[in-house]
């Protein structure tokens, strides 16, 4: 899908899809804000990791009109891994905890 080296390396450290948090099947980087809608260049604080259901579903949507609360928060928490490989799994460790106790 012609990622950069940064956007996989979000796949690689997180295996969970921040919008329904299935795990297991192929992850794609989605665009917070979507592209036609970006004012600034796509970075890190823009980019989550998402299931292709959810990234297709979500399309050119703005996450405000698109996510319940539970997910907007947890795209805020994800962003705010900034990247940073540790962080990153161990919120990937904290949404599996989540995702086990409401037995999603
Ligand atoms: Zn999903």
């Amino acid at each position: 899908m012609g990622y950069s080296a940064w956007e996989i390396q979000l796949v690689i450290n997180f295996s969970l899809c921040v919008y329904c948090l299935t795990s297991g099947v192929v992850m794609t980087i989605d665009h917070v804000i979507p592209r036609s809608k970006l004012t600034v260049p796509h970075g890190l604080a823009n980019a989550v990791v998402a299931c292709e259901p959810c990234n297709k579903a979500k399309a050119a949507v703005m996450p405000s009109k698109w996510c319940d609360a539970a997910q907007l928060a947890r795209v805020r928490e994800f962003v705010a891994c900034d990247g940073n490989p540790t962080k990153l799994r161990s919120l990937d460790l904290k949404f599996r905890n989540q995702k086990a106790q409401t037995n999603l």
